[in-house]
């Protein structure tokens, strides 16, 4: 796109119109090129002439009237349709939230996924609150489009898994990427200039320009600036995973005096790092991405002094006399005197073999932002029926041509939300109840996923349906395998904690003072810690796992007191 992005202000009203335009021109003017419209249906027009030249993209539309035009268009319809990116205001007049009418269309545009928020004509000059609303919708289609940042650029085949685990990687943590097939124009001049060949394997530029040929974890991460080292000292506190309930372990631990390390194998963010916009946390009232939430609690931590290893898996655990052992390599061993579990959970696999040799390239497990622009005008399956699949298939329904939900159950409604079963709804996001996937195959060409075949419940009938992709997020595996065996687990995996160690014949198991018993979200073992979606009986919510993760600190503290006083 040669021209710079287009910020739209619709209005009929001269005066209205004006008094968006005035403060948009005066601060946006440089960077944006700011037209306006005289109501929906000039809105629309502009919108269709910005599409066919060809030259801009659209980052903004900012309009007083969702009247339909034509038979059921509206200006925001019309701008999402053909700019998936852009970021959808309504303008309302100041104080006008009072007014229920008013609170009725902001609510129908938002869970019609019309609209992304309102906003308040600026009332006075220089009005902030209208140019931080402004500021913040034009840093999400920014983020959203995320190529036009200088950044790093993968070059690779998307048909190949690994080029999808290292854009996944860099995006989820906060790394402006761009992916180029090994043939682009682009990338071929890339290559050329770096003096080396596209041999089959990935290659990233970083943004300082140096060139990576096939990183491993620990290289990329270190390419942009992340710490996989591990302390040699007996640290107070390790956390493992770097999840919202291990971030949130981290902010506490630090901020308080704890000498604390975060091993996180993959990305910061855990499963809420892959969600494109989670609605639900408090004090985010349109809404914030996962990886922005997850960015920032990490930088919090940071500041307040824990230190991170990334891409470090934590493969052993063994209890010992002052505390615990955490074996992350051979030979490779952090030690703590506690140790706070929030490795979470991940997707069950669906056992279904003609999957398998697509897995990474178009078979997806989780629900990753990360992937969905590729999908553009291709159909797309998610298999499962819980919100993650929900929103999963919205944030998709964005770029792919078609989306179809399939679940094995009669219908979503025990499973998800109520306002995720509208929106799908409304976004056009077909559904497929009482199927379950249970194969797969490729088209002429070995290596592209063509379709899914679908057995009935019931009848056991079977049936293809077409797919060029498939996100699978189904049934939750906690991440406790390499637990050590003294940390009493049910029989899904989940940590008991707290009182739930001592009932289910755990008594026995209780490796502490028998007369105090756990403390809360304390393991069987005392000292080790379980937060957040790992531990038995969690909410499964990124608020819950925060939640965890903050109080867990006092428990944290308890126990190091008694360890000081040689009471433990
Ligand atoms: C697509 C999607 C959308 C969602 N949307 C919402 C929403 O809108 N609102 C909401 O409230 N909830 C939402 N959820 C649920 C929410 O994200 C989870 O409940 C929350 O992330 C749980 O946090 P956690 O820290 O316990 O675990 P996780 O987020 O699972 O994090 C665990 C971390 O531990 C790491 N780890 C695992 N094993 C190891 C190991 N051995 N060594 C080192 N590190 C390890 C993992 O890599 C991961 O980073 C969503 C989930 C998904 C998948």
């Amino acid at each position: 796109m040669a021209g710079p992005p287009v910020i739209l202000a619709v209005s009929a009203d001269e005066r209205a119109r004006s008094a968006l335009l005035e403060p948009l021109r005066r601060r946006y003017a440089a960077d944006y090129r700011v037209l306006d419209a005289d109501g929906p249906a000039e809105a629309v027009s502009v919108i269709e002439s910005i599409a066919g030249s060809g030259d801009a993209e659209l980052a903004l539309v900012l309009a007083d009237d969702a009247s339909p035009v034509g038979a059921h268009e509206n200006v925001f319809v019309a701008a999402r349709r053909h700019f998936p990116d852009v970021r959808r205001g309504l303008v309302i007049e100041w104080g006008s939230w009072a007014d229920r009418a008013t609170a009725d269309a902001v609510l129908r545009l938002m869970t019609q996924l019309q609209i992304d928020y309102y906003v308040v004509r600026p009332v006075h000059s220089p009005d902030e609150s209208f140019h931080r609303a402004v500021t913040d919708f034009l840093r999400e289609w920014e983020a959203a489009v995320g190529k036009r940042h200088r950044g790093f650029t993968i070059i690779g085949d998307r048909a190949q898994p690994r080029t999808h685990v290292l854009q996944s990687r860099l995006t989820r943590s906060g790394v402006p990427t761009e992916r180029l097939d090994p043939d682009a124009p682009d990338a071929v001049a890339l290559l050329a200039e770096a003096g080396t060949a596209y041999t089959g394997v990935p290659v990233v530029r970083t943004s300082d320009g140096r060139v990576l040929v096939d990183p491993d974890d620990a290289q990329l991460a270190r390419a942009y600036g992340l710490t996989t080292e591990l302390p040699e000292h007996l640290v107070d506190l390790a956390v493992v995973g770097a999840g919202p309930a291990g971030l949130a372990a981290a902010v506490y631990a630090a901020s308080e005096g704890l000498d604390t390390v975060v091993l996180e194998s993959d990305a910061i963010g855990g499963q809420a790092g892959s969600s494109s916009l989670i609605r639900n946390y408090l004090g985010f009232s349109r809404g914030v991405s996962g990886s922005e939430l997850a960015q920032r609690a990490y930088q919090q931590a940071w500041v307040f002094g824990a230190r991170f290893a990334h891409t470090r898996r934590v493969g052993g655990m063994r209890v010992v006399p002052d505390g615990f052992e955490l074996e992350v390599a051979p030979g490779e061993v952090v030690r703590a005197r506690a140790v706070v579990l929030a490795t979470g959970v991940s997707y069950r696999r669906l056992s279904a073999p003609g999957l398998v040799p697509f897995v990474g390239a178009s078979v997806f497990y989780g629900a990753s932002s990360v992937e969905a622009r590729a999908q553009a005008g291709r159909d797309v399956l998610v298999v499962g029926g819980g919100n993650s699949a929900g929103q999963a298939a919205l944030h998709l329904a964005r770029y792919a041509r078609s989306v179809s939900l399939v679940v094995r159950g009669p219908s979503l409604a025990d499973s998800m939300s109520k306002y995720l079963i509208d929106q799908l709804d409304a976004a056009g996001v077909g559904l497929t109840t009482g199927a379950r996937v249970v194969d797969a195959g490729a088209s002429a060409d070995p290596a592209r996923l063509d379709h899914v075949v679908l057995e009935r419940v019931g009848t056991g009938e079977r049936v293809e349906m077409a797919a060029d992709a498939v996100f699978i997020t189904i049934g939750a595996r906690p991440h406790t395998e390499w637990v050590a065996p003294e940390v009493l687990r049910d029989r899904w995996g989940s940590v008991l904690t707290g009182a739930d160690v001592l009932g289910e014949g755990g008594r026995r198991a209780w490796r502490g003072d028998p007369v105090t018993g756990p403390a809360p979200l304390e393991s069987s073992v005392p000292g080790c810690f379980a937060v957040g979606d790992v531990r038995r009986g969690s909410v499964k919510r990124v608020a819950s796992a925060v939640g965890e993760g903050s109080v867990v600190i006092s428990s944290v503290h308890a126990h190091l007191g008694a360890l000081a006083r040689g009471s433990s």
